[in-house]
Formats: C-alpha cells, sequence, structure tokens
C-alpha cells in the first residue's frame, strides 16, 4: 500500500510504529498531489513549505486537506470566488485550531461550489474538479474537492461543510464516508458564513472509524461561536466498539423513496441495504415525515436569505478583489460585486434579497421558518420511534460534466439531505454500492437526533461492516 492510500487509523498506526514519519506521509500527500491533480482538480493550491513545517513541528501530525471557505492563517481563503482573490487569511478558524491540538495539520485547499452555492462543483470561479472513478463525470458538491481528494486517494481525509447536502452528496458520488454534525456541534468561526442557520463543518474519510477520529477532534464548545453549546464530546472513535445492527431501530420513511426522479439503481442499492440491516438483526420500523415535500421551498427561501446577508461584506473595501474603474463608493461596491461573483452567487443573493425585502418578509421568510418548525417536529416524531433513518442520498450517481444545465434541476440533487439540515440533525453518507448502469458508487443517508453522533456512528460503522464489499 501506498501512503497516500491511507486513512487517518492507518496512517497514525505507522507514524506510532515509526515505519514512516509525519514528513515522509506529508510528502506522499504532495507527490500525489504532483502526479493527480492535474487529471482530477480536486486542490486549489497546495502551501507545501507551509504542510511540511507544520509535519517537523509535530512528529505525530496526519495532513487533511481543507476546504477553501476556511480560514488557516497564511493561506488563501476564496470560497472558490474570484471576489476573494488575493484574499489571505490572518488567524486559524477554530476548526483549524482543534485540528492542530489533536495532531493533524491542514495541508492544501480543495475546490468547492463558489460560496458553497451548488451540488457539482461545476459552480468553482476557479477550476473544474473531476469525479476520480470516471473523470467526465462531476465530484458532486459543494464539497467536491474534499470528495474528490478522498475518493481518489488524494489526501488521508479532508474537511467539508454541509449547509443542505453538501458534505453528503459529493461523499455519495466519490465512494466515501461523509458526516454532517448537528447544527452547532462544531464551530464556524472562521468558516466563511454561506446560511447561518444552516451552515456545519464535518470530515470526510475513507472510513466511518476515520471520520469519527476526526470528528471528536473537530467537535465542541467554542467561545467564539455562540452556537456552540457546552455539550460534552464523546470519543467517537472509541464509542464505535461492538458497534453492530442487532436491536437497532432502522426507520423508513415512505416519502423518500416513493420519489420521482429516484434513480432505478440509486433505488434498489437503498432497498439492498434495508434488507441487509434487517438480515443483520435491525428492527424496521415504518414513519412517516410528512412535511418533507415543503422542504426544498423553505430551504431555497432560508438559504438566499442568509446568504444575501453573509455576502453583503464582500463589497471591494475590506475582502479581496476591488474593481479598478470605480469613480465613487457606490460604484466601487457595485462594479467590485458584479465582477467577482459568479451567476449562482447573484442569483441566490437576488432571491435573498426579494424575500427579505419589506412587504415580502412575512409571506416568504417568516412563513418558511413555521414550516421548518414543522419539518423539524416531524423529526423529533420519527426519533421517539426508532434509532436511525435509513434513506437514498442522493437521488443519482454521479452525472457528466455539463448535464444539467437549468439551475433548478441542480438543486433536486438535496431533496433527500436539505430536511435534516433544515432540521438541524445529524446525518451521514455511507458508500454502499455501485450502480449497475454507470459503475459510479452510490452512498445511503443515516440520520439521527440533535447531538446523537455516537449513535449515527455506531449505525454507520454497523453497516460498513455488513454491507459487502464496494471498492
Ligand atoms: N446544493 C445545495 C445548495 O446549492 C447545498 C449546498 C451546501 O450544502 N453548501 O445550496
Amino acid at each position: 500500500m501506498e501512503l497516500y492510500e491511507l486513512g487517518i487509523k492507518a496512517a497514525r498506526e505507522g507514524l506510532a510504529k515509526g515505519e514512516f514519519s509525519s514528513v515522509e506521509l506529508t510528502q506522499a500527500i504532495i507527490d500525489r498531489f504532483h502526479a493527480k491533480n492535474a487529471e482530477i482538480g480536486a486542490y486549489l493550491t497546495f502551501d507545501e513549505g507551509q504542510a511540511l513545517a507544520l509535519a517537523r513541528e509535530n512528529p505525530k501530525a496526519v495532513p487533511i486537506a481543507v476546504k477553501d471557505l476556511i480560514n488557516v492563517a497564511g493561506q488563501p481563503c476564496t470560497c472558490a470566488s474570484k471576489i476573494l482573490n488575493g484574499y489571505v487569511s490572518p488567524y486559524d478558524a477554530t476548526v483549524i485550531r482543534n485540528m492542530k491540538s489533536h495532531d493533524f495539520i491542514p495541508a492544501g485547499r480543495v475546490n468547492m461550489d463558489e460560496f458553497a452555492m451548488g451540488s457539482s462543483t461545476e459552480n468553482s470561479g476557479l477550476g473544474v474538479t473531476r469525479n476520480p472513478y470516471d473523470t467526465d463525470r462531476v465530484p458532486g458538491g459543494s464539497s467536491g474537492g474534499s470528495a474528490a481528494a478522498v475518493g481518489g486517494n488524494l489526501c488521508i481525509a479532508a474537511l467539508g461543510t454541509d449547509t443542505g447536502g453538501s458534505i453528503r452528496q459529493p461523499a455519495s458520488f466519490c465512494n466515501c464516508v461523509g458526516v454532517k454534525p448537528s447544527y452547532g456541534r462544531v464551530s464556524r468561526y472562521g468558516v466563511t458564513a454561506f446560511a447561518s442557520s444552516l451552515d456545519q463543518v464535518g470530515p470526510m474519510a475513507k472510513s466511518v472509524e476515520d471520520a469519527a477520529i476526526l470528528l471528536s477532534a473537530l467537535a465542541g464548545h467554542d467561545e467564539m461561536d455562540g452556537t456552540t453549546p457546552r455539550v460534552s464530546v464523546p470519543d467517537y472513535a472509541a464509542s464505535l466498539v461492538g458497534a453492530t445492527m442487532k436491536g437497532v431501530r432502522i426507520g423508513i420513511a415512505k416519502e423518500y423513496f416513493d420519489v420521482r426522479g429516484l434513480d432505478p439503481e440509486v433505488r434498489r442499492i437503498t432497498d439492498e441495504a434495508v434488507k441487509k440491516c434487517e438480515a443483520a438483526g435491525a428492527e424496521l420500523v415504518e414513519v412517516s415525515l410528512p412535511h418533507t415535500e415543503y422542504a426544498m421551498a423553505v430551504y431555497y427561501i432560508v438559504a438566499p436569505a442568509e446568504a444575501s446577508a453573509n455576502l453583503a461584506r464582500f463589497d471591494g473595501v475590506r475582502y479581496g478583489h476591488r474593481s479598478a474603474g470605480a469613480a465613487d463608493v457606490y460604484s466601487l461596491y457595485t462594479k467590485s460585486r458584479a465582477e467577482g461573483f459568479g451567476p449562482e452567487v447573484k442569483r441566490r443573493i437576488i432571491m435573498g434579497t426579494y424575500v427579505l425585502s419589506s412587504g415580502y418578509y412575512d409571506a416568504y421568510y417568516g412563513r418558511a421558518q413555521k414550516v421548518r418548525t414543522l419539518i423539524k417536529r416531524d423529526f423529533d416524531e420519527a426519533f421517539a420511534r426508532c434509532d436511525a433513518l435509513l434513506t437514498p442520498c442522493a437521488p443519482t450517481p454521479a452525472f457528466r460534466l455539463g448535464e444539467l444545465q437549468d439551475p433548478l434541476t441542480m438543486y433536486l440533487n438535496d431533496l433527500f439531505t436539505i430536511p435534516s439540515s433544515l432540521a438541524g440533525v445529524c446525518a451521514s453518507s455511507v458508500p454502499a454500492g455501485f450502480s449497475g448502469d454507470t459503475k459510479m458508487p452510490v452512498g445511503v443517508q443515516f440520520v439521527c437526533g440533535a447531538f446523537d453522533e455516537a449513535k449515527l456512528l455506531r449505525v454507520s460503522k454497523a453497516f460498513e461492516e455488513i454491507r459487502g464489499n464496494v471498492v
């Protein structure tokens, strides 16, 4: 096995036994980056000097790829947007500080949809990322660079962010494990905001155990992020010992199965996953989440509304791109924004500004918040009857680059991931098989209640053990 193929657990074991050094491990990732990145386009930038210096400082350190919206001191942080051209982070995000104190180091910045808006990474303003399983296909998004780097063995593991599915859907497309933690489980201090009532940082990894190890490092209360409660962080990896499907109540919600646009191969793989859980001793429980059908509409009011407010700070004055041709302050704002933002970001800002505008606020944003409460209650009721939901993760396997031209069709990719984001609960994507037609990987989604990550990871691990060979 090559060093770049290792996951976190194996890398730590090798380091502990002295089989290789952290510098050698980091160099192996850098060499792999040079060999493969031109083809896959997972990374936007890789500061080799900084990564190697950090590896020299901490001989136990394992390198982790970082999505380009998380601040690392001294590094660019562009959010894959031209508007942040030239911006250099003055400080480390809390997740980066937490990683460093748990023997992880940031190594390389990976591509994404601009400001995390999208499901294919095609909205990146800075470059194309390809699916390592078929380079004519997308890696998913918005954490497409993270998923391609993990799936293509261009990193040991990666950080992604998920607002409506951006960790889980690309994990499904690139055959990796992705975990969207509960809202508030992980600090967002130093993470560029998209939709503040939804955004979460999470691990993307080669196994459930690796995701658990990395999540324990990331999670916890942070004085710099008032949305992180003082809930203690379990040793998630330790809690995986003895993980089993026996006696686990797996909730099956019909709203996630009888869906127009669900690819037959995804349906088959999800149905088989359900059967495997049952055969391994899980109890299947039928549940209903009746407000699921409103989730897309709610998300496309709440997320753009919050994005329009968050992105107001990019005005040509403080960060990144400043238009050269501005005659006065107003045209400095408008020209810098017109030149810097890509089309999808502009679309979201326009939608968000509209739904928040006076006279429309109650009809759109206010109403969406009420429906969001109903969606959250659906989950509360479901988790009174089951331990975890098992659902499809994305409606299709990875599609071709350029295949989805219409923004609405792109939005439908997050049909299965958006409701749990709105409810603030935790969810994972775990590899489950390969589509017979396209030969592309397909993951299934598990969903558990808020701050129930230990259970989510145990169920995910139990599934990983019974799913059969998917490599
Ligand atoms: N694809 C969804 C969107 O475009 C979700 C993105 C995300 O989770 N960051 O908004």
